[in-house]
């Protein structure tokens, strides 16, 4: 099935495959945080987050939010539909935290009285600069319309996403997307919604089921993500 690698990230490859519209992603057990200052491996993270991502995006998809996913192929591996990337990191905040916090003096666990809506260059070059859809739109990395379709379809990825995860104890306080092209010019939602992209606390305990644990050093990763799993597949 695996072609040529096509692309190394910091936690996934994704490879050619005989298909010129599919390739295959590989989740990897390496995670980094602090644009890439910190490493180090996760273990069983990559079969973790490609379980989560599979449990999710059909669901995304029924809610009609077309996404890259095609199926799983193996415990870490998924065939996805060949997108061009947008290189904009999407950043969806419901409650304040992390760099939100921190840029703007607001205690972390602050609630936002309405969904806030970053973009980010992605870079690890540069850190993921903050950038606004000006920037977007004048470096050419998406049309108007693409952006607006961006827009819209990340406040219904949080819209589904909020109460799925409400639903079985977890508070959804930020996550992360990526979307791509198709050869027509289409938006889908591309990358993963894990614990590596999105801050989840217990609705009970607020306890961090993300990769917070890592980032800050909080022991008991691997046992979050599972938690995380669990949930979400159970
Ligand atoms: N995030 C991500 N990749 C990045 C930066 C952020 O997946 O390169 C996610 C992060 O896990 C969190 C949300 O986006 O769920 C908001 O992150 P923030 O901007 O607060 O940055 P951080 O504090 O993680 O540096």
């Amino acid at each position: 099935m695996r072609g040529e690698l096509r692309y190394e990230g910091k936690a996934k490859r994704v490879y050619a495959t005989a298909d010129p519209q599919q390739y295959v992603v590989e989740y990897k057990d390496d995670a980094t945080a602090f644009n890439g200052v910190k490493r180090a491996q996760i273990e069983g993270k990559g079969a973790v987050n490609n379980a989560i991502t599979v449990a999710i995006y059909p669901q995304l998809e029924a809610a009609g939010i077309p996404t890259h996913f095609i199926r799983q192929l193996s415990v870490n591996e998924q065939l996805v539909k060949a997108v061009s990337i947008v290189p904009v990191e999407v950043i969806v905040r419901n409650v304040a935290a992390g760099s939100f916090s921190k840029r703007l003096g607001i205690d972390e666990g602050t609630p936002l009285s309405r969904p806030v809506i970053e973009y980010c260059y992605k870079s690890d070059a540069l850190g993921d600069p903050l950038i606004n859809t000006d920037t977007v739109l004048s470096l050419g990395w998406a049309t108007e319309a693409q952006l607006a379709r961006i827009r819209e379809l990340a406040l219904k990825v949080r819209a589904f996403l909020t109460p799925f995860f409400g639903a079985r104890g977890v508070r959804l306080i930020d996550f992360k997307l990526e979307f791509g092209t198709l050869a027509g010019g289409e938006v889908v939602l591309a990358d993963e919604i894990s614990p590596d992209t999105c801050r989840f606390w217990d609705a009970a305990t607020n306890e961090k089921l993300d990769k917070d644990r890592f980032r800050r050093d909080l022991g008991g990763v691997e046992d979050a993500y599972a938690e995380m799993l669990r949930r979400i597949t159970t």
